[in-house]
């Protein structure tokens, strides 16, 4: 009461605090315009070549999460956090639990988190 803390499942797609969509743009989009650019991994591929590659390496619905992942490599090598691109609060990546990032993780010789 007053106080709940929030709780985001790995599929959460919206943020429980400010309502922000975390849903992004459509990775073939992204694919296409690499697709475009010189010495392009993908160059002269097809849409459909893009899609078989995309169908292999990620899942359905295909789409990017602006849900922001927090790595501090000096206390853990992996997502620790995940953060809200729109307001900027912050989860637990192992519980899921709202949590603010203990300030002892941010370093002073201002190495910024790493989105991940
Ligand atoms: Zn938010």
């Amino acid at each position: 009461m007053g106080c709940a803390v929030t709780i985001i499942t790995n599929k959460q797609d919206y943020c429980p605090l400010c309502g922000a969509s975390w849903v992004g743009g459509t990775i073939l989009d992204t694919f296409k315009q690499q697709r475009e650019e010189e010495n392009s991994w993908c160059k002269g591929w097809t849409d459909e070549q893009l899609m078989e590659d995309i169908a292999k390496y990620y899942s359905p619905p295909y789409r990017w999460s602006r849900k922001i992942g927090l790595a501090f490599p000096h206390v853990y090598d992996g997502t620790l956090f995940w953060q809200c691109p729109d307001c900027m609060a912050t989860w637990d990546a192992f519980t899921g639990r709202e949590k603010a990032v203990p300030p002892e993780y941010y370093k002073e010789d201002g190495w910024p988190p790493q989105p991940f």
